[in-house]
């Protein structure tokens, strides 16, 4: 009987030991053990799927990435130590020097990092494309191009990319065509149903959803995950057996989470809109949003990020930040406790005023992420310290 994906990711686990444990028990081990030399030398000639080291592979790492793979829809998938390494190995595994990437130009801020300082170093040459203008992405594909990067929504802007017309280019020119889904999950929006060939994710956000764990993920296709099998095999940033026993227990609780996150999200966007503090609001469900349309076809839900522009800009920022009564002021989002931030002065504070704007990046912008603290309690903190901004 093949059950919803919801219920999978609830019911998929390792086999039951001999205690018949209900709950799914943690292997905390480092390595496996055989009972004799044959059936050792099976397990290293790939002969036989026997966990042989937990670099390698580990039953509990295994649920959490079969768990994943039913979520996303994937034919396979492998777990990593952060949503870096995932991001990273998805790129080392397929690309060589002379090779050429594309990549929307609003991308996380390591990923960043990682596509204009580290790829070249490694002769991996790069373009990035405008996040909502597609039309322009195919002019931008050379004869060594050989994957399309993009992130949808982005991060902070909630830019949304339509993944369909990203599955169809990719598809054109025969490119590999990875896709971030750490903002939507795969609860909002499952890109290998529009092409996607690999779909990397940061586990530490919504997954998690707690804000305990750092964690990571690949799925997609077999052949491609069997590659990034061998890389991370060999160079090592496999997920914690702990992290991962954390994370899978976090992915039964995913679909509910997510349904209250949009829900809380939503009916704050709407509050906050029309404020006279507020320049512009973004929402991926809010008819107001640019692709708007885009949004509500191809993702379930709007998500748990708001952004909006204070109209008092820089200075306005560090006041809504610092008025905060019950918000966390803090680094990560995806947490059931709601999260303010305020780019320009953080996160983004080392980039030039050119460089911020090109990454749409505002002096007054805001980024909250809506956790699951009662919605009137949430807006009441964002109202109070408006007032002082
Ligand atoms: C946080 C984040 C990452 C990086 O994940 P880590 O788990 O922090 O390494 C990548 N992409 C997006 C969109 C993120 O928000």
């Amino acid at each position: 009987m093949s059950h919803h994906r919801i219920t999978q990711a609830i019911r998929i686990r390792t086999d039951r030991t001999n205690e018949r444990e209900h709950s799914s028990p943690l292997f905390l081990t480092s390595s496996f053990t055989f009972d004799d030399s044959e059936q050792m030398r099976a397990a290293f000639a790939d002969e036989t799927d026997d966990n042989i080291y937990s670099r390698f592979s580990n039953p509990t790492v295994q649920e959490f990435t079969d768990r994943m793979v039913a979520l996303e829809g994937a034919e396979d998938g492998f777990a990593t130590a952060s949503g870096m390494s995932a991001i990273v190995a998805s790129f080392m595994s397929f690309l060589k020097k002379g090779d050429h990437l594309l990549s929307c130009n609003a991308v996380f801020g390591s990923t960043h990092t990682i596509i204009t300082k580290y790829l070249p170093k490694f002769g991996i040459e790069y373009t990035y494309v405008n996040a909502g203008n597609p039309q322009e992405w195919e002019a931008a594909i050379r004869p060594n191009t050989k994957m399309i990067y993009l992130e949808t929504p982005t991060n902070p802007g909630l830019e949304i990319i339509d993944l369909e017309a990203a599955g169809q280019l990719a598809r054109k020119h025969n490119l590999i065509l990875n896709v971030d889904n750490c903002f939507a999950t795969p609860i909002g929006q499952t890109p290998i149903q529009y092409g996607a060939d690999l779909v990397v994710h940061s586990a530490t956000k919504w997954l998690d959803g707690q804000g305990r764990v750092l964690g990571g993920v690949i799925v997609g296709k077999k052949e491609l995950i069997h590659e990034i099998y061998l890389f991370c095999r060999s160079t090592g940033p496999s997920l914690s057996p702990f992290n991962a026993w954390v994370l899978s227990r976090s992915l039964e609780t995913l679909d509910v989470r997510m349904e209250r996150h949009s829900a809380n999200a939503l009916h704050i966007a709407q509050a906050l809109e029309q404020h006279p503090k507020i320049s512009w609001l973004r929402y991926p469900f809010l008819p107001s949003h640019p692709q708007h349309a885009i949004a509500r076809s191809q993702m379930s839900n709007g998500g748990g990020i708001i952004c909006f522009e204070l109209k008092g800009g820089l200075d306005s920022g560090k006041k809504f930040l610092d008025n905060l009564q019950m918000l966390s002021k803090t680094a990560n989002l995806g947490d059931t406790r709601s999260i303010a931030s305020h780019p320009a002065s953080t996160t983004h504070a080392k980039l030039t005023p050119e460089e911020r704007q090109l990454v749409n990046i505002t002096p007054g912008l805001i980024r909250i992420s809506v956790g699951l603290e009662h919605r009137d309690d949430i807006l009441q903190d964002i109202l109070q310290t408006l007032d002082k901004c």
